[in-house]
């Protein structure tokens, strides 16, 4: 065996057909869970034929030409936009929060005024962050931020990190900046979609080469261990004839925990169908401030299915439990930094192992991210170019 994978998401299915297209390389690609695709894993609903993200709302958007030109080969797109709303006041609003939803909340001379100064001040176009708006002297740019901070940004963030916006790393909330535009999109970036036969049909043609070998329900113990004990005694154990192993999991689990836990965000979804054929007038709506809920997604929009009836997912934030539930956002900060150095500088003593993805690098990767750093780590392992 030359090379094993551990995980059959996104970074594992792309490293996967890369080893084995480009270096005609052998390779096992091992899931724990029955299906491919991790977290972008998607599938149809029997009841509606509607598509269904289970694991949360993704929609792909990249500047990444070559990122993009590599997915393609592997399924094709449905253009799409992503323009979701929020619940703000009981209105239902444009986010991320730009000059239209300016004129969706309040008077058509205030909202001129409040315009006219964040056009002078930041220009036509620019994105400010919510924790930079707030630095401004201005009495209206001071109340626009004030009101943006309570009502899209101060519960949310509670109920999704546990904590206020200031307390979480500022790339968290600067991912939803404040738009000086009447571009209502979430993303800018020049490439957007979602694969037309669904992410899970997109990794599926990924691992579809004779060079590769898919073992599903399958944890990466049988292929490798290793332990710690209270003596502070270490061992791996490894299968003999393989000459690289690449894990996609969680790179505290796999050092059994030796420093201790790295921190996550986890996420419950109630996933309900219901008879009406739309439920919301987007494909994400955002409850910032009501519920114990983020955000609802209704998935026809997605591939805009059709359907009498509809399937939406409800959002709940939780903390990561070990057993209990799954790994979805790492917590950024000096300490978790810290202490996921610790676990990097272990994982650099073991000769052809490398820990890839979001849990394996614990980064917030959007998806293109998570591709160009698989290029990248293609490129390091001898393959000329992605
Ligand atoms: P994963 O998808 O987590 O795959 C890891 C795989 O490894 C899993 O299948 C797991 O079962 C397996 N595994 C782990 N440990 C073991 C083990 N010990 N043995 C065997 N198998 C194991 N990105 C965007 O670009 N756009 C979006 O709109 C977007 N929305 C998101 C919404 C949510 C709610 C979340 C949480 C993320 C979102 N992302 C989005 C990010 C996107 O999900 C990730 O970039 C992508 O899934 C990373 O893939 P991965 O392969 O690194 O990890
Ligand atoms: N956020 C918020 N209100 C919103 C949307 C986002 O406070 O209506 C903040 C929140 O802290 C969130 C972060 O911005 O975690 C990033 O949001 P994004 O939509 O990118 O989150 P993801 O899709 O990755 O869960």
């Amino acid at each position: 065996m030359e090379n094993i994978i551990v995980g059959a998401g996104l970074s594992g299915a792309v490293l996967a057909n890369l080893i084995a297209d480009k270096l005609g390389e052998k390779v096992v690609v091992i899931d724990r869970r029955c299906v491919v695709g991790g977290n972008i894993y998607d599938y149809k609903d029997k009841e509606t034929g509607i598509t269904v993200q289970k694991y949360g709302p993704h929609i792909f958007h990249t500047n990444n030409k070559k990122v993009w030109d590599y997915l393609s080969k592997f399924t094709k797109w449905n253009y799409f936009f992503f323009k979701p709303n929020a619940i703000m006041e009981g209105n239902c609003v444009s986010i991320p929060f730009n000059l239209t939803t300016l004129y969706e909340l309040f008077s058509e001379s205030m909202a001129q005024r409040i315009e006219e100064k964040l056009i002078n001040r930041f220009g036509y176009g620019v994105k400010v962050p919510i924790l930079k708006l707030r630095d401004e002297d201005d009495e209206d740019l001071k109340f626009i931020a004030q009101y943006v901070y309570k009502h899209m940004f101060e519960n949310y963030t509670s109920k999704q990190w546990g904590l206020k916006p200031e307390e979480i790393d500022p790339s968290v909330t600067a991912r939803v900046p404040i738009f000086i535009s009447h571009d209502c999109r979430y993303f800018q970036d020049k490439y957007q979609g979602i694969p037309i036969n669904g992410y899970t049909k997109m990794i599926e043609n990924m691992l579809n080469h004779p060079n590769i070998e898919v073992k599903l329900n399958t944890d990466s113990k049988e292929y490798v261990i290793f332990s710690h004990n209270e003596n502070g005694v270490d061992s791996l154990k490894k299968v003999s004839s393989c000459k690289r192993i690449f894990y996609s999991g969680a790179i505290d689990e796999f050092f059994d925990y030796k420093y201790g836990q790295l921190p996550y965000r986890s996420l419950d979804f109630d996933i309900q169908t219901v008879d009406k054929e739309y439920f919301q007038k987007s494909a994400m709506t955002n409850y910032p401030n009501n519920y114990d809920f983020t955000r609802i997604t209704e998935h026809k929009y997605f591939l805009n299915e059709k359907s009498d009836k509809s399937v939406i997912s409800i959002e709940y934030p939780q903390q990561f439990v070990l057993g209990e539930n799954e790994r979805y956002y790492p917590i950024s900060n000096s300490d978790t930094q810290n202490l996921y150095e610790k676990y990097n500088d272990e994982a650099a003593k073991i000769d052809g192992l490398y820990f890839i993805g979001r849990l394996g690098e614990y980064k917030y990767y959007n998806m293109d991210l998570a591709v160009e750093r698989i290029f990248e780590l293609f490129e390091k392992i001898g393959g000329l170019n992605a």
